[in-house]
């Protein structure tokens, strides 16, 4: 019999009820296992959303942690540090683009997007004050400050929370006419993420977002894609839009861009929408911090050096084709990109979550119905092998 664990009892006894974790406590992590309080050894299969993409505590990216700790740590933006350069430069040869926003969260970084693109709309494009207007699509997720929820099409983010701030458009996700429909002489922007993560790894038809994009690009809108959990390796490319050749007026970049270890988010775009700040108009205390920007450099760095895209791409495939070869009856559908898929099931997906769990792998249910899996991309075929055993299991179990 399980012992109840003292962490466990803290966390229920004193921390508002916003999530409903697997009731595990995990004390150690190195690439893509952990263990728990009592000595139990698990695979990670959801990579804490998909920030751990290079694995626990990958040696590199700890090492440029503690390097970094050991000098100085954060500066503010009231001063320059060594480190805010060097990463300005990495992110943008990796995204192409000619400016980059520090922030901390994913969310903060939506936030900083949608706040350029509005002051781009009445500053460049000539919108007139107060009217700028953003597209977003069903099912979508950016987080969970006011505006971002603002725009969410599930009741539940916002019940409570108003008043929710204006100026969005919601259309179907994947319906380009839709799209077309929805932009005036006052749009400002197109939102999107690549793959829908949080709506259950919803991936849009062949040739979306190239086609939006024509269309953003046709009436004077920019494209944002929000890659905070597609990007960096996710979906076997280094960013979702690339399966499609589109490169993103704006990128919005986070998660595994902290490498696991630190919470760092980005915007990269052009110098005619990031331009649109002077000082004073945005910022973040910690964002840009010296600690983070060596983690994030270190994290970009693993990334390419291992093949962090071609890793998941291949085995994100032969992954996915053995998931398609289960016949459980509970199984509604199975979907992926690389190592990011979804099964979606006709019933719950939680008891076979904690069924999972039970079995040594933890992953998380999303949206009640779907199971996603993803692993950190440093996963081998072995132990993917291993996964697939005990998926088979608690699926055929059904
Ligand atoms: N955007 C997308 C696509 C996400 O998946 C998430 C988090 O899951 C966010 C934004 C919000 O990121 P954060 O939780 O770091 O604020």
């Amino acid at each position: 019999m399980r012992t109840p664990s003292p962490a466990l009892r803290l966390e229920e006894q004193y921390g508002a009820k916003n999530y409903h974790p697997l009731p595990v406590v995990l004390v150690r992590g190195e690439g893509v296992w952990v263990w728990d309080d009592q000595g139990n050894r698990y695979l990670d299969m959801l990579s804490a959303y998909s920030a751990l993409n290079q694995g626990h505590r990958h040696p590199k990216i700890i090492r440029a942690l503690k390097d970094q700790a050991d000098r100085i740590t954060l500066t503010s933006r009231a001063f320059c540090n060594d480190q805010l350069g060097r990463f300005y430069e990495k992110l943008a040869q990796l995204t192409g683009k000619d400016m980059i926003l520090p922030m901390n969260t994913g969310a903060e970084a939506v936030e900083t997007a949608i706040k350029a693109v509005r002051r781009w709309a009445y500053d460049v494009k000539g919108v007139p004050d107060g009217q700028a207007e953003i597209i977003v699509c069903q099912g979508n997720f950016h987080g969970r400050t006011t505006t971002v929820v603002s725009f969410s099409s599930d009741p539940e983010y916002q019940r409570g929370f108003g008043p929710l701030t204006p100026g969005f458009k919601v259309i179907p996700y994947g319906d380009i006419t839709a799209l077309r429909q929805a932009i005036t002489p006052n749009t400002a922007a197109f939102l999107v993420e690549p793959i829908q993560g949080e709506a259950g790894i919803v991936i849009p038809p062949d040739g979306y977002l190239q086609q939006a994009y024509d269309l953003c690009r046709d009436h004077r809108v920019l494209f944002v894609a929000d890659e905070i959990q597609t990007g960096l390796g996710r979906t076997g490319r280094m960013f979702a839009c690339d399966w499609e050749g589109v490169k993103p007026d704006v990128y919005i970049l986070g998660k595994a861009l902290g490498g696991g270890v630190f919470p760092v988010s980005a915007v990269a775009a052009s110098q005619e929408v990031l331009g649109v700040f002077e000082p004073g108009s945005h910022g973040s205390t910690f964002g840009g911090n010296p600690l983070a920007c060596a983690v994030a450099i270190a994290a970009l760095e693993v990334i390419e050096e291992e093949d962090l895209p071609g890793r998941s791409r291949r085995l994100g495939e032969s992954f996915l084709q053995r998931l398609r070869t289960l016949h459980s009856p509970v199984i509604r559908e199975i979907r992926g990109r690389g190592l990011f898929i979804g099964i979606e099931l006709h019933t719950k997906a939680r008891p076979y979550c904690e069924r999972l769990m039970k079995e040594g792998l933890l992953c998380k249910e999303t949206h009640e119905h779907t199971i996603r899996f993803a692993p950190p991309l440093v996963i081998d075929e072995e132990t993917l092998d291993w996964a697939f055993e005990r998926i088979q299991r608690v699926l055929n179990e059904a």
